[in-house]
């Protein structure tokens, strides 16, 4: 939990080719705060990255040597001139052990591999079905905690108007300032069920559009 930089405002899913950056929603603590548990957790000091490796070579560790199934590294290799990306097996005793392959080889394979891996209609319709439940689910549940907010703000207005009959009622001075601090609690407290039922509630899109939505950026992966 405490690894998750969704909770300082960001996002990421590396499996998807999405770097961390700024999220869309609201951050409920600070990037510095976030910092600061990751320097904790790694103990105490903030260990810099070794070097661009993972960057230059995305495929480092997760495509394995065609011959001994051990998963490939990369490196840089020096030619006269320039530096050429490769990757390679680091299986000792493999035939392929030490053989460059150009980065554009394996990286191109990769990506027409990818290209064939479109889902089924089939798997389509599994994850229509299972979306829809999941949206009724949420749905549902939204329109409780609406109803629930909405009797609450009623209790929070019955007490208000008993507090009001109250002050008018009252004549020491200090009652009165006691009954006006608890109105002003009261005005506080259904301002922030007026919010959060402003929040809740209904989705911003019908399920047919979402879903159009989300399986449109699947398809197009
Ligand atoms: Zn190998």
């Amino acid at each position: 939990m405490l690894n998750q930089p969704v909770y300082a405002g960001y996002v990421e899913a590396p499996s998807w080719g999405v770097e961390l950056r700024v999220g869309q929603h609201e951050p409920i603590i600070s990037s510095q705060t976030y910092q600061r548990i990751q320097d904790r957790l790694k103990g105490g000091f903030y260990a810099p990255r070794q070097s661009n490796l993972n960057e230059d070579f995305p495929l480092r560790g997760h495509v394995v040597c065609s011959d001994c199934g051990t998963p490939l590294t990369a490196c840089w290799s020096k030619g006269s001139y320039k530096k050429y990306p490769y990757y390679l097996c680091p299986k000792r005793g493999c035939d392929s052990y030490g053989k460059s392959i150009a980065r554009d080889k394996v990286e191109g394979e990769f990506e027409a591999l990818i290209g064939k891996a479109t889902p089924s209609a089939a798997l389509f319709n599994v994850g229509k079905a299972l979306f829809k439940e999941l949206w009724d689910y949420q749905y549902s549940q939204a329109e409780s905690q609406t109803k629930a907010m909405g009797a609450q703000l009623v209790k929070l207005e019955g007490q208000l108007a008993k507090l009001l009959e109250r002050i008018l009622d009252a004549s020491v001075p200090t009652v009165i300032k006691a009954y006006e601090e608890k109105v002003r609690q009261l005005e506080l407290d259904k301002q922030a069920i007026k919010e959060k039922m402003a929040f809740s509630g209904k989705p911003s899109s019908t399920f047919d559009e979402t879903l159009r939505t989300a399986f449109e950026f699947l398809k197009t992966l």
